[in-house]
């Protein structure tokens, strides 16, 4: 049975967060100044263990859910997270299984990852030039490594898309580049809208460039850019193609939000179910799966939760007062 929120959304996707750890610092979402040594991340025994994960999975699984997406923090820093996927696997054959990663880790894991029956992969890259990546990422690492793992992901045939938040003045110098880039590769990439998510980023509307002046940007270079027909109704990205046969996707939550058909949860490293990236209330369901709950008791809680789900932030941006919400790293982007 599927089940619907008050605003007919039924629960379809869920984005799980394995760590609330990163080993980058990028200044739009872990800025160094709040996620220094003096933050205090998660304790161990706090976070979900991957049984408790695949518990949570199964129940949503008869009301309709078809995809997760492993994130963080870094979800390559959690140990072994191959056997997660594949305990996932063994749930459903059909479930998709995806990954959002920086890359830094991508390469050397991979064929576990692939083996244990990951379905695709999805790469955070800011910046093709390395001096803007690495003030970006607040890091030492350099995008060679991250392209290498785009290459390894291609020659293993999973599909691969890669993530792109743009801030305006500090690498929209990179849009046509790395367009060019990834277009010659068959790699589509996604133009995310810098977001107001969480309470460090210091985010402020001047540094968003908006979807359509990037698509201007690009109808300059390379003539009219024809919208391609959205696979599914939740799907966040508007995908457009160049003459070229280059498909490119922009996730403009900020001047063209998409809360309407968003069919997404979220369960945070520590085991609370959030129903919007922008909530400061999650539901604690790690404290039904360790106090012996049952099945049935997982699934009613998760029936409840999501349909009492109200969320429609992105919609009403301009109305919310100020308020503490929580950080993308923790909830999972
Ligand atoms: N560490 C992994 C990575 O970077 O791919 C997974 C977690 S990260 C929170 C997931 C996605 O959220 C990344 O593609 C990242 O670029 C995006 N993101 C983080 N903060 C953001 C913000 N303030 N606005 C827009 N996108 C953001
Ligand atoms: Fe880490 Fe990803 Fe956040 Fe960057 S966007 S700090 S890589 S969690
Ligand atoms: Fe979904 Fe919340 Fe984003 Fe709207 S703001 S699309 S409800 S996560």
């Amino acid at each position: 049975m599927v089940i619907e929120d008050v605003h007919h959304r039924p629960l379809l996707d869920l984005r799980i967060s394995v760590t609330d750890r990163c080993n980058m610092r990028c200044r739009y979402c872990m800025p160094r100044e709040h996620f220094d040594k003096h933050h205090e991340f998660l304790p161990r025994e706090d976070i979900l263990r991957f049984e408790e994960i695949v518990c949570v999975v199964q129940a949503m699984l008869p009301h309709g859910l078809r995809k997760v997406r492993l994130t963080g923090g870094e979800p390559l820093l959690r140990r072994d997270l191959h056997e997660l996927i594949r305990q996932l696997r063994v749930c459903s054959s059909d479930l998709d299984i995806a990954i959002t990663t920086n890359g830094l880790l991508l390469k050397k894991q991979l064929k576990k990852l692939h083996e244990a029956g990951l379905s695709r992969v999805t790469i955070s890259l800011d910046a093709l030039d390395e001096q803007t990546y690495q003030s970006m990422g607040d890091t030492n690492a350099t995008p060679s490594t991250v392209l290498e793992a785009i290459d390894a992901v291609q020659r293993l045939g999973l599909p691969i898309k890669v993530n792109t938040v743009v801030k305006k003045g500090v690498n929209e110098d990179q849009i046509l580049p790395m367009v060019k880039y990834f277009g010659q590769r068959d790699v589509s990439v996604r133009f995310i809208e810098f977001m107001d998510v969480g309470s460090t980023n210091d985010w402020n509307l001047d540094h968003v460039l908006p979807a359509e002046v990037i698509r201007s940007m690009l109808t300059d270079e390379y003539g009219t850019l024809e919208a391609k027909r959205p696979d599914h109704a939740s799907d966040v990205a508007k995908v457009y193609t160049t003459s070229e046969g280059w498909k490119i996707g922009f996730i403009e939550s900020i001047t063209n939000p998409f809360c309407g058909d968003c069919s997404r949860a979220r369960l945070s490293a520590n085991g609370s179910i959030y129903t919007c990236l922008f909530t400061n209330k999650g539901h604690d369901v790690r404290g039904i799966l360790r106090m012996d709950g049952s099945p049935a008791d997982i699934t009613q809680a998760i029936q409840s939760i999501w349909m009492n789900r109200k969320d429609r932030y992105s919609e009403e941006r301009s109305n919310q007062t100020t308020k503490i919400k929580v950080e993308m790293s923790y909830i999972g982007g």
